[in-house]
């Protein structure tokens, strides 16, 4: 896998403080779990708010607060056995709760299924399911879609992009991504406003998809 999109510094940094909605995590968790050069510059990140936390100044917990933390501690846990990896790299597999026969999907039309992911409220995640050679229709964003690839590869009008690859789209991006012929196409989408469809179906469409 050859990865040539990558998360950007202000992705990471905002992932490194804990300042990403529980969607726009997953997507960047996914990515790390995936890239050795994004896990790197998020180490970098990490170790700046280590060094933040470092040199603040230390505030007093009440008496006893060390006693009563290591009695609730209890024995330790044996470390849990590495969990079998299916389809899904580790952050997502506990979402989709399953490999990819567990994901329960629903059509969108023209063989593009979705299935949307409980998070918390502010953004939303999804997996999308584009046959090869398929068309997502086009569309713009009001705000921010990051789109991560997980089988076969997309185009649209900025680049391609394969596994591995995530796309950040902004407002003023608007594509009309397709799949590449000869496999499918398995993404995880998340995004914090809905989408702009130019075409009227897709529009009338959106609140019951929810995209
Ligand atoms: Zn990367």
């Amino acid at each position: 896998m050859t990865i040539r999109h990558h998360l950007s510094n202000p992705l990471l940094m905002a992932y490194a403080a804990g300042n990403l909605s529980e969607a726009f995590g997953l997507v960047v968790a996914t990515h790390i779990s995936l890239c050795d050069e994004c896990r790197a510059r998020l180490e970098t990140f990490e170790a700046v708010g280590g060094a933040v936390v470092d040199s603040a100044d230390t505030v007093a917990m009440a008496d006893g607060s060390l006693e009563s933390v290591l009695a609730r501690l209890g024995p330790q846990d044996a470390a849990p056995a590495p969990r079998k990896r299916g389809f899904f790299p580790a952050p997502l597999a506990d979402y989709v709760g399953g490999d990819l026969a567990a994901v329960h999907w629903r059509p969108l039309g023209m063989g593009v299924r979705q299935a949307i992911l409980p998070t918390a409220r502010g953004a939303s995640a999804r997996l999308l399911y584009i046959p090869a050679g398929q068309a997502v229709p086009d569309h713009g964003h009001r705000g921010t879609e990051l789109t991560l690839v997980l089988q076969g590869a997309f185009r649209d009008e900025s680049d391609r992009f394969g596994v591995g690859d995530v796309e950040i789209a902004t407002e003023d991006l608007e594509h009309t991504p397709v799949a590449e012929a000869g496999m499918d196409c398995i993404c995880l989408a998340a995004t914090d406003a809905p989408l702009r469809f130019r075409a009227m179906l897709p529009r009338l469409l959106q609140p019951i998809f929810r995209i």
